[in-house]
């Protein structure tokens, strides 16, 4: 590997993919258990949706 590793700061659970991405499906979010609140706030992972699209296959 050459180069710095672009990240994206809000991008915070490393399970949540772009949802353009291939193979990958909605889910219940975990950090929230699907509520979209984190203790009382909107859940930063799915932004309150309580869904997440993570990758699908286990191939990973
Ligand atoms: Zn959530």
């Amino acid at each position: 590997m050459t180069g710095p590793i672009h990240q994206t700061p809000e991008q915070q659970n490393t399970d949540t993919v772009p949802e353009d991405t291939p193979f990958a499906a909605e889910n219940t979010c975990r950090r929230c258990k699907g509520t979209g609140k984190v203790d009382g706030n909107r859940c930063p992972d799915c932004q309150g949706s309580g869904k997440v699209i993570t990758p699908v296959g286990g191939a990973g």
